[in-house]
């Protein structure tokens, strides 16, 4: 048996077969080389140009379904992919590599996509490294057109563990998890949106380096999520431990359910909200099945990921809608307005392929200059509140004037809505995500602006301690307890309660239950996490005082590493 370590990104343990999934058609031009005999060239030419000619169709269907479905402004995506496949490089070369070395279309191909590739990699620039990517996008379309072995559907594995480099959090969600058991991927972690995905899904997950090369298909494995271990052919004795391991924790599932109707509340009687992260409407079932009392952050933006046109008012309205009636008795429900970017693309918008994804064009900033976008979607909410107890978040707020460019053009929407003579809430309250470290230092300014702040301690810790959140390399430097993160999050929740209003937190941290009762006692009133965590992090605050855990809170502020802060956690929690 070998062993891998990794680390767990999605808890549980999954026991089944390794699928191997490579996300690209692009290989080496040996991988699909076969020699042509002289008389059958031509055949080969004319095999080439059918699969340009039944791309150039696919591209231009395209083109008409965007324009009909999200605009004019579209089109140009597309018109540039027909200017690729005309490009005399491609056509002209590819046919003269199968003419002069008597090779198949694809390996041709493959020859030229790798000239090219050089030819891009040496004028680097952002604009081009997007020119790339289309130029990608139009060979793999050129490929799959020739009928190269095209490698199995993501959707397509059953009963697998499917191991691969990379899954982007669009990938993740069209995953089913009655058929996906398990995931393996060398890059990504705990707090990328993969892994977030993953999670909401409750499905075990582990990022092990070179996983893909140590991992054979059809390979007998097990996965670890918690302990970030993965077993290649395990005897059967160790098949069998696991198998009590994981009807362990489907017992411990289940005493903890026993709680779920109980209320989350120290020994000494203060009261925490312990509320659910979703993605998506249908999550609200999960959410309500593990006891929590309202959503405290609905990532929107993943109705934008997976489609081919932006969701329209309609859309997000009957989505949000859904969402306000399934979680009945006026509970709330915390809509974080799109959070698009960092990590998370959507094919719909063109890319501008930046250098620093995570320190650009993402959340509050995209909205604001994408107004169109916004507004559509803040109209969605707004309808949709008639419904429901809705608040609406902001993510990724830097600066004063994003959240007042952004309140004003709630006021304008909601007159517009008014003069429409549409049913709107004329009150609804407005917070911000405090996840970057300028926002959490004038959190007195901004709490004079807010109804509610929710700290978003992945993008804090990442932007505080300049720790890409998604780079495995670089995991052991991301460190939620640093005694800086823990000062942010202070300052944040002694300015807000300056000004009455409250503090929430719904970044990973509130899942860990050690972690949770730290920022109880800091003086968090409300905890957001994937649902499936709420009743261990319940039944850890119930078992403390809030007078012990902020003591705890007073001591932690003052230790020099995560490590230290960790530890010491440990050790007092025990004791309650
Ligand atoms: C966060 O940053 O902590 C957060 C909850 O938002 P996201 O993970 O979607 O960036
Ligand atoms: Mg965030």
């Amino acid at each position: 048996m070998k062993q891998i370590k990794g680390i767990g990104v999605s808890q549980g343990i999954a026991i089944g077969k390794a699928g191997i999934w490579e996300n690209s058609l692009l290989k080496s031009p040996e991988h699909y080389k076969y020699h042509i005999e002289n008389g059958a060239l031509e055949l080969e030419i004319e095999r080439f140009y059918k699969a340009i000619k039944k791309t150039e169709t696919e591209i231009k269907e395209l083109q008409e379904k965007i324009r009909t479905e999200a605009g004019t402004q579209y089109v140009d995506i597309f018109s540039f992919h027909l200017t690729l496949l005309e490009d005399p490089l491609l056509k002209e070369e590819t046919v003269k590599i199968i003419r002069d070395e008597k090779i198949n279309s694809e390996s041709a191909l493959n020859r030229v996509i790798q000239k090219l590739g050089r030819k891009f990699k040496k004028k680097q620039t952002d604009f081009l490294e997007d020119r790339r990517r289309d130029l990608l996008d139009v060979i793999e379309r050129i490929l799959i057109n020739l009928q190269a072995p095209t490698p199995k559907r993501i959707d397509k594995f059953q009963n697998e563990i499917i191991i691969t480099k990379d899954l982007s959090p669009s990938q993740t969600v069209s995953l089913d998890k009655n058929y996906v058991i398990g995931i393996v991927t060398e890059i990504g972690s705990k707090t990328s949106h993969a892994a977030i995905i993953a999670k909401a899904l409750e499905i075990p997950a582990v990022i092990a380096e070179n996983a893909t090369k140590e991992i054979k298909a059809g390979d007998r494995i097990i996965i670890d999520g918690d302990a970030g271990l993965i077993l290649i052919e395990p005897s059967k004795t160790v098949i069998e431990e696991y198998l009590r391991k994981k009807n362990k924790l489907v017992r411990l599932q289940k005493r903890l359910f026993f709680i779920r109707d109980l209320p989350c509340q120290t020994l000494d009687g203060r009261r925490v909200s312990l509320h659910a992260n979703i993605e998506f409407p249908q999550e609200v079932e999960t959410a309500k099945k593990y006891g929590a009392e309202g959503i405290g952050l609905y990532r929107t933006e993943y109705l934008y990921l997976n489609r081919k046109a932006l969701p329209s008012e309609e859309e997000q309205f009957l989505a949000y809608k859904n969402v306000a009636e399934k979680m009945e008795g006026n509970k709330p429900i915390i809509i974080r307005t799109i959070d698009i970017g960092g990590d998370k693309f959507t094919s719909v918008l063109p890319s501008i392929g930046e250098l620093n994804p995570f320190l650009g064009w993402r959340g509050i900033r995209f909205c604001l200059e994408r107004k169109d976008i916004f507004e559509t979607q803040l109209r969605a909410i707004l309808r949709a509140a008639v419904y429901g107890n809705l608040k609406i978040m902001f993510p990724m707020v830097s600066t004063i004037e994003e959240v007042k460019a952004s309140k004003e053009l709630i006021k304008k929407v909601m007159l517009a809505l008014k003069n429409e003579k549409k049913e709107v809430k004329e009150h609804i309250d407005v917070g911000i995500m405090v996840e970057i470290p300028s926002a959490a230092l004038i959190t007195d300014k901004f709490a004079e602006i807010s109804d509610f702040f929710s700290i978003g301690s992945n993008d804090l810790v990442q932007y505080t301690l300049a720790v890409d959140r998604s780079n495995e390399k670089i995991a052991h430097l991301y460190q939620p307890c640093h005694p800086s993160v823990l000062r942010l999050i202070k300052t944040t929740i002694e300015n807000a309660s300056k000004h009455k209003i409250w503090t929430g937190l719904c970044g990973e941290m509130a899942s860990i239950p050690e972690m949770a009762c730290l920022l109880v006692g800091m003086g968090v009133q409300e905890l957001s996490m994937a649902p499936g965590a709420i009743p261990a992090v319940k039944e850890k605050i119930r078992t403390a005082s809030y007078s012990k855990l902020k003591k705890i809170a007073e001591r932690a502020i003052h230790f020099n590493t995560n490590e230290q802060v960790y530890s010491y956690l440990l050790k007092e929690l025990k004791k309650s």
